[in-house]
């Protein structure tokens, strides 16, 4: 890819980093409102509803963190010049998958063979 296009980007990846953290800090700052529900639905005597919905905000925030890895990944490629090569083949990742998926390191033939060997794991794109 041609340097030039790195800070196009660069511009989506910290963009995309930039709403992540958002709301990633907005689930922590909401978590003590989620637990005082845990608490209060204690009382209720309806632990599993309560610990669903904390378990489903935990995933949450989980899968958020695991994406703004990704993309910090993604902005150190940039940093280091191998920003659009496949992690697998080394070829082009192509400029449609990257705009539609700013942090991907595989282009999508192996991005398809790596989602089959690992089963059902991954399903998010990345
Ligand atoms: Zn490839």
């Amino acid at each position: 890819m041609p340097k030039k296009q790195f800070s196009e980007f660069s511009a989506l990846l910290r963009a995309q980093r930039k709403l992540l953290l958002e709301e990633v800090r907005a689930k922590i700052a909401a978590s003590d409102d989620s637990l005082g529900f845990v608490n209060q639905s204690k009382i209720t005597d309806d632990d599993g509803l309560a610990d669903a919905a904390a378990e489903m905000e935990v995933a949450m925030v989980i899968r958020e963190s695991q994406e703004l890895q990704e993309v910090e990944a993604a902005l150190a490629r940039i940093a280091d010049a191998s920003y659009g090569s496949c992690f697998d083949c080394g070829e082009e990742i192509g400029q449609a998958r990257l705009k539609a998926y700013p942090a991907a390191r595989r282009c999508l033939p192996c991005q398809e063979k790596y989602e089959r060997t690992q089963g059902q794991l991954f399903k998010s794109g990345l």
